[in-house]
């Protein structure tokens, strides 16, 4: 997919005030300083998309983005923060299950996952959520390039190894680097594929 544009549109606090046309909408979700806004900047060729909406606050947000007029990019709050409360946490939760939960027009989530560390117990935690409520999910590893390729090939075979532990298929999953450019064309080629499905799919009807 080309990207021939990229807009802000809004910041909203609550799932109802989200865009209300029925654009195909995905979803960007992962640990705070996983590399969020570094990716989305890099899949849509923007140097400072995400961080248009980067005020105070934005971290409890969730910032739509249109894609080419045609399909909705979601930048979701991080989450595991060390230093917050058990109250805040679950505000937190709340406000993200809402969201995963009534968002009729998302069609898949990814989770993005830092590849140079070992699956960590609040990532396989929310994939887990999202699995048992049948929400897609697609992986995206962030920060390829801080790793040689054997190691790589190893980190990924471990995550996959885990899943495989739960889950008799594994999600779709992608390794990028933002600083390098790797990925962008996989994963937005899926989103294009998928993009496709719905509409013939759409015409069928
Ligand atoms: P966010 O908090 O998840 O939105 O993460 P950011 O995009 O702000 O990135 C967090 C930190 O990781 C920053 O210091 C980035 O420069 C760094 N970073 C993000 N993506 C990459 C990457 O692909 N490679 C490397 N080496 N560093 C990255």
């Amino acid at each position: 997919m080309k990207i021939k544009s990229a807009e802000f549109v809004v910041s909203n606090s609550e799932v109802a005030k989200c865009p209300k046309n029925d654009l195909p909408e995905y979803a960007f979700i992962g640990r705070s300083n996983v590399g969020k806004s570094s990716l989305i900047n890099m899949l849509t060729d923007r140097k400072s998309l995400a961080k248009t909406s980067g005020r105070p606050g934005k971290t409890q947000l969730i910032n739509h983005f249109i894609i080419n007029d045609n399909w909705y990019l979601v930048d979701l709050p991080g989450y595991g923060y060390a230093r917050v409360s058990k109250t805040s946490k679950k505000k937190f939760q709340k406000f993200i299950t809402n969201y995963f939960e009534k968002r009729q027009q998302l069609i898949s989530a990814f989770v993005l996952v830092d590849i140079r560390h070992k699956p960590q117990p609040i990532d396989l935690e929310f994939m887990q959520y999202l699995g048992e409520n049948s929400i897609p999910f697609g992986i995206i590893f962030t920060k390829a390039d801080k790793l040689k390729p054997i190691a790589i090939e190893r980190h990924v075979k471990d995550y996959c190894d885990k899943l495989l532990k739960w889950w008799e298929e594994l999600p779709p999953y992608f390794v990028t680097s933002s600083s390098k450019g790797i990925g962008q064309d996989e994963v937005l080629d899926f989103i294009e594929a998928t993009n496709n499905e719905i509409e013939e799919l759409k015409n069928r009807k």
